[in-house]
């Protein structure tokens, strides 16, 4: 009899990390706490809730999200495959009828025989291995647990991040690379303003519309989270005092000190992310890409991930976790879904493949596994496991994959991955060798 794997959390991750155990042939129990309590965001009964969109973005695969969804097709995923039947007409993007959608996931992990058990975990189980994928909206009892098991200080609460945009769409003719003081080498990217445009900016930003605030949603700000738009509200001089002050920077091409500054920090190894500093934001997207685009410099700014600020439990895992999402203190834990510290629908599902894959083979008594880091499955596992001082969530974008030089770049960075995707698979992490759906001639 194959050993038992418990996973808490019947979520996005947690429903694909089971469905990974049960196709392998290996026995999955799931602990989830509904219906007999749900997080604020949850109404559903049933496994793999969509909480909010009922997209789960492009299926286009120069597309990050739609390249990553190529990716979990080719390792055999439940949710690509219920989004598939359950999807509704939407153009490129892959929507789906969310109730349906759970309903399904839910149906093929009873019909694979899962256990499932509805109830709060409230402490760590002594079983072994482990998933947990309690998700971001994790109950207050089990986040008091997570913190015993791997220190307070190193589970957070809130999601408070900043804007990420391509270096590549950056305007150098404006921008400059220098730090404050001259300490710290070019690391950062510095926007000068001049009086005028800090006007122009601080009006649209005082104006903008912001998120309807959901009532799980409300937050008594701190001041690390501030929203952007929120201190500048409190006058025109707080940003200059801010993160907008302009002390110990001087524009190259006047040598004069700029009236205010925006400053971007490097995100990633390869150099291709920057990070608005400062800049957490609870505007709309559009109003994102109207107002920052009045930073002079990112007037063409193309965004990887928008500024958001929303209850968020999740994991140092820089810290705490390996490539294959196994806990550093006790490899027979996996952490998956937005507690790692991926963030969207599909790449919490993702984690939760791999984390159910590799749960399996530490069960078999083999070793773990993570996918090649020029796929973009392999890409966001190695950037939340990758050393970090300021950790943010990260979802998938096309920043993460390692470099191509010369022209079609994404094109074919795309069809890289998914070569060393199909290889990866055909070499046998799959352990039953293949993956559900036939593996297409890349
Ligand atoms: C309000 C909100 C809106 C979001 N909107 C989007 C969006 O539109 N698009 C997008 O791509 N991403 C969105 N996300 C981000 C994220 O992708 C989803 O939250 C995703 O569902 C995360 O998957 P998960 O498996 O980690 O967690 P979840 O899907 O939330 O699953 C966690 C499961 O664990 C259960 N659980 C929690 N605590 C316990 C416990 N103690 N014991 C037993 N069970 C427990 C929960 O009931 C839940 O079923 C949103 C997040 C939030 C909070």
């Amino acid at each position: 009899m194959k050993k038992e794997i418990v996973i808490i959390g019947g979520g996005l991750a947690g429903s694909e990390a089971a469905y990974q155990i049960l196709k392998r042939g290996g026995r999955a129990r799931v602990i989830e706490m509904k219906p007999v309590k749900y997080s604020p965001a949850h109404t559903l009964p049933t496994f793999a809730e969509l909480v909010c969109s009922n997209s789960l973005k492009s299926d286009s695969i120069e597309n990050a999200s739609g390249l990553l969804k190529e990716e979990m097709r080719l390792m055999g995923s439940l949710v690509i495959r219920a989004a598939e039947a359950t999807r509704v007409p939407a153009g490129k993007t892959l929507a789906v009828d969310r109730t349906e959608f759970s309903r399904y996931i839910t149906g093929e992990l009873e019909r694979m025989g899962a256990v499932i058990e509805r109830a709060e975990a409230v402490s760590i189980p002594a079983d072994r291995p482990l998933i947990i994928a309690t998700g971001p909206l994790t109950s207050d009892a089990f986040a008091g647990a997570v913190s015993g098991l791997i220190g307070r200080e190193r589970l957070y609460f809130f999601d408070a991040v900043a804007p990420i945009v391509y270096k590549e769409s950056i305007d150098f003719e404006k921008a400059f690379k220098a730090s404050r003081y001259g300490k710290g080498g070019d690391d950062y990217i510095n926007c000068p303003f001049s009086e005028d445009e800090y006007e122009r900016f601080y009006s649209a930003l005082t104006a903008a519309e912001g998120f309807a605030s959901h009532e799980f949603d409300s937050l008594n700000y701190f001041e690390g989270c501030m929203p952007i738009e929120e201190l500048a509200r409190r006058g025109p001089k707080t940003l200059l005092f801010g993160p907008m002050r302009p002390v110990g920077l001087r524009d190259p091409r006047t040598q004069a000190r700029p009236f205010a500054i925006v400053q971007l920090r490097r995100e990633n190894q390869e150099d291709t992310l920057y990070n608005i500093v400062g800049f957490q934001t609870r505007m709309t997207i559009p109003e994102q890409k109207r107002v920052f685009r009045l930073i002079p410099g990112l007037e063409k700014a193309e965004f990887a991930r928008f500024g958001k600020l929303h209850r968020n439990s999740y994991i140092d895992s820089p810290s705490l976790l390996n490539k294959s999402l196994q806990l550093k203190g006790d490899n027979s834990i996996f952490f998956a879904g937005q507690m790692t510290g991926v963030e969207g629908y599909v790449e919490s599902a993702v984690s939760g493949l791999l984390a159910g894959m590799n749960a399996c083979r530490l069960a078999e008594g083999r070793e773990t596994v993570a996918p090649p880091p020029t796929t973009m499955t392999g890409a966001l596992l190695a950037h939340i496991t990758a050393p970090s001082k300021d950790f943010q969530p990260m979802n998938a974008n096309m920043g993460l994959l390692p470099e191509l030089p010369g022209k079609d770049r994404r094109e074919r960075q795309a069809e890289r991955a998914l070569k060393d995707m199909k290889a990866w698979v055909l070499a046998g992490s799959l352990p039953d060798g293949q993956s559900s759906y036939p593996v297409p001639e890349v």
